[in-house]
């Protein structure tokens, strides 16, 4: 029995109807900024000259029922996320065991680690750190044969860096409405305007890096200050980047420039003594500006470190005095293994001395499992092996496409050596109600079932110890701010829902109630 706990949904269009949707979701999109570069395999970049085409982002056509009561849940968790992940990141000790364990069995984390504990050898001289973090959830049936009960939120994964779609999902929120609001939906159809809440990502995650740019104070030297963003070259989801810098300039007066890994060792240097981060913008011959913030929006994946180059830019920027976001130890507290490890009865309650606040986190939990040679870790890798059907494998990555899904979880483990298993984590499979929509991408319709992924943004700034006290835990909470949300649409059939990926789409919430 299929039990359906929303209204039949989405609402039927004549073609008129669609037609006119079509035309007005395209045409708001196109002139709001709710954009992306279209895929190399979908118009080469060589025809597009200078970069000079734009597509809408993949979207939904209509926004996505979500229970209000949900939707508040994740928000109102957020600050709390924001300051365990802060605690973890200034508790060195603590996440000394678990690197030094996952640095033997996977070298990106070896890597990462390995640039901290230089710069912390030498010393770190910026006590600030700044996490624009995004916590991800789905929607869990807790009692499938009964569509009275409300589902409950489950947290997918935790990110500490590079956390996108900020400002597209605050454009896509204003699309949403606006089509609700020109009358695009039919008329009797749930789709009313005041229940599709504008996301506030873009301008929060732009106060969060505004309020870091404050923090840092004057550049030395009567040098003028700016926020770097480190990119990937040619990232198709340039416009979701571009609206932050825009918004830091125009309401902060902050301007940021963009710079590659690759180029870092070529256009910055470290002032002696103080560290200062001085980068020499290409364009503006002999032009020194002092960096307050640098912002990650690459160098979370190994594809971004191709060579020395990368890796030593990775460095000069940590031991630089820019205030970083994140920093690479907040980068690795945002691990899988992490939030397994959170997840062990009484860890997370060791970081939150609040018990009403430590429950609620972990009332977001769902179960995951080590696969090392613990008690716990042997079990789980029977569950891997024997009855997989209702888990996803993952390892250290970030950014989607990374995952073993069910029937796939037993060979894949096999092909690997058994040394390398503890370098992977197994998590249950989340259950979301049945929900129907579509999806358009590249201008084609996909219609069917789907599932959504809530991410909650929050912007914490914190200040550590300095000198011997660094690592020994955080010792200042600056600012902690729960910063809008996301909702990502994919196909029910696909189990992975990155959107830059191909997967998936970005969407709006209809809250019910
Ligand atoms: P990544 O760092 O690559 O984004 P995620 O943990 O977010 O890794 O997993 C990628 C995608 O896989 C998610 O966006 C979600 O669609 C799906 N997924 C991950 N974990 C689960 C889960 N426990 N239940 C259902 N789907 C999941
Ligand atoms: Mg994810």
């Amino acid at each position: 029995m299929v039990v359906e706990m929303f209204p039949p949904y989405p609402p039927e269009l004549s073609p008129t109807q669609l037609s006119y949707l079509l035309q007005a979701l395209t045409d708001y999109s196109l002139s709001h900024g709710l954009t992306v570069r279209p895929a190399e395999s979908f118009i080469p970049d060589k025809l597009s000259s200078n970069g000079a085409f734009a597509t809408h982002a993949p979207i939904t056509l209509f926004p996505s029922p979500f229970p209000r009561s949900c939707w508040e849940e994740g928000r109102a968790v957020q600050k709390d996320f924001n300051e365990l992940y802060a605690r973890v990141a200034g508790n060195e000790e603590w996440l000394e065991k678990t690197m030094v364990e996952l640095s033997k069995v996977d070298d990106f984390t070896e890597r990462l680690y390995k640039v901290h504990l230089d710069v912390k050898a030498e010393g770190f001289v910026q006590p600030l750190s700044l996490g624009l973090f995004r916590s991800d959830y789905i929607l869990h049936n807790i009692a499938p044969e009964d569509p009275k009960v409300l589902p409950v939120i489950h947290q997918v994964e935790f990110n500490t860096i590079a956390s996108s779609f900020g400002a597209l999902s605050t454009r896509v929120s204003e699309l949403h409405r606006h089509l609700a609001r020109v009358g695009a939906y039919p008329p009797d159809s749930i789709i009313k305007a005041e229940n599709i809440p504008v996301s506030p990502a873009l301008q929060e995650l732009a106060k969060g890096l505004a309020v870091a740019y404050k923090a840092y104070g004057s550049g030395g030297d009567g040098r003028s200050t700016a926020v770097l963003m480190i990119i990937q070259p040619g990232d198709k989801n340039i416009f979701d980047q571009r609206w932050l810098e825009y918004e830091l300039l125009e309401k902060h007066s902050v301007q940021t420039y963009r710079i590659s890994l690759t180029d870092v060792p070529k256009l910055t240097d470290l002032a002696p003594g103080t560290r200062a981060l001085i980068y020499s913008p290409p364009h503006v011959p002999n032009t020194q500006i002092e960096i307050s913030t640098v912002y990650f929006r690459a160098g979370y994946g190994p594809g971004d470190y191709a060579g020395e180059d990368e890796w030593t830019a990775r460095t000069t920027l940590e031991r630089s005095k820019a205030i970083k976001c994140p920093s690479v130890i907040t980068q690795l507290a945002g691990a899988k293994k992490i939030q397994q490890v959170l997840a062990i009865d009484g860890v997370v309650e060791g970081f939150l001395a609040d018990k009403s606040v430590s429950s609620r986190v972990r009332g977001t939990f769902a179960a995951i499992h080590p696969l090392d040679e613990s008690p716990a870790g042997v079990a789980a890798r029977k569950l891997a092996l024997e009855k997989p059907d209702t888990y996803v494998l993952k390892p250290q990555r970030e950014g989607g496409g990374n995952n073993i899904y069910r029937g796939d979880i037993p060979g894949f483990l096999k092909s690997i050596p058994e040394s390398r298993w503890s370098g992977y984590i197994l998590m249950e499979l989340i259950e979301p109600p049945a929900l129907e929509n579509t999806i358009i991408r590249n201008g084609g319709l996909m219609s069917g079932g789907v599932i959504g992924e809530l991410g909650v943004y929050g912007a914490i700034l914190w200040k550590d110890g300095e000198g011997e006290e660094r690592g020994k835990g955080l010792k200042e909470i600056v600012m902690n701010e729960e910063a809008g949300w996301l909702l990502r649409t994919k196909g029910k059939q696909s189990d992975e829902g990155g959107v830059a990926a191909g997967f998936g789409s970005v969407d709006a919430v209809l809250l019910v109630d």
